[in-house]
């Protein structure tokens, strides 16, 4: 028996504290009795529960690593047609979104599941999961510009945490430079406008780690399941 919070919460419906509200709001039922107290416990696979009179889903749990291709909209849907991450998971039934989001030209690493709670947990910013990317630029950006992405930089939103930051490869032929970063953090677009205040704009940028979960191994545009191993690891 878990708490009825938790198994909303768990079924993608929203935030556990979201789910709280929606009960005392008197929208969820219990085998067609409304509950508007918070310490009910359910039986998730017996229970028949409601939000708003439809039933949640109470499907199988799915994880999954998907290596996203640059060009691709990290949402469930697009009005203006272009392609979106599950047009690449249709092999995958239950109805998963992204743990967070990967910019329409980043490429990589993205999780997606159907577990609320996973989701909301990864992407909390006290969480400080680390992100780890790969960022092509035009040059080679001097050390002391690297030193001030480390050591934090003034965004409009407020300065960057500190943040590991290395060569990773310098190409002279075709005059590119790729660094590692790895941020803990997960603000708008943050990779880009911390090489931008560098005036390094980025020409590629590929994030290859989240958290102990690392890219390799997964062609771009294909997709694999989280082992168990890595999905406590995770949490
Ligand atoms: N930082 C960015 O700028 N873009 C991403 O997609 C991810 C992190």
């Amino acid at each position: 028996m878990e708490r009825l919070q938790k198994v909303l919460a768990e079924a993608g419906v929203a935030s556990r504290r979201k789910c709280e509200e929606l009960i005392t709001a008197g929208r969820v039922q219990v085998n067609d009795e409304v509950v508007t107290t918070l310490g009910v416990k359910v039986d998730a696979s017996k229970d028949v529960i409601t939000v708003d009179g439809r039933k949640i889903r109470q499907e199988k749990k799915v994880y999954v690593l998907f290596n996203k291709p640059k060009g691709v909209i990290t949402s469930a849907s697009d009005p203006g047609g272009r392609k979106i991450v599950t047009d690449f998971l249709e092999d995958i039934k239950e109805r998963i979104y992204p743990v967070g989001r990967l910019d329409y030209d980043t490429e990589g690493l993205l999780l997606l599941t159907n577990d609320g709670e996973f989701a909301n947990l990864l992407t909390h910013p006290r969480h400080h999961v680390p992100r780890t990317y790969h960022a092509t630029v035009k040059g080679v950006p001097h050390g002391s510009l690297l030193d001030k992405l480390r050591d934090g930089i003034e965004l409009e939103d407020g300065m960057t945490a500190p943040a590991e930051v290395d060569y990773y490869d310098i190409d002279p032929a075709k005059k590119e430079t790729i660094v590692s970063i790895t941020i803990y953090e997960g603000r708008n677009r943050q990779v880009r406008r911390m090489f931008d205040a560098i005036q390094f704009p980025l020409i590629k940028l590929k994030r290859v780690q989240f958290g102990p979960i690392a890219l390799t191994g997964v062609p771009r545009g294909k997709f694999r399941h989280l082992e168990a191993k890595e999905i406590k690891e995770l949490t």
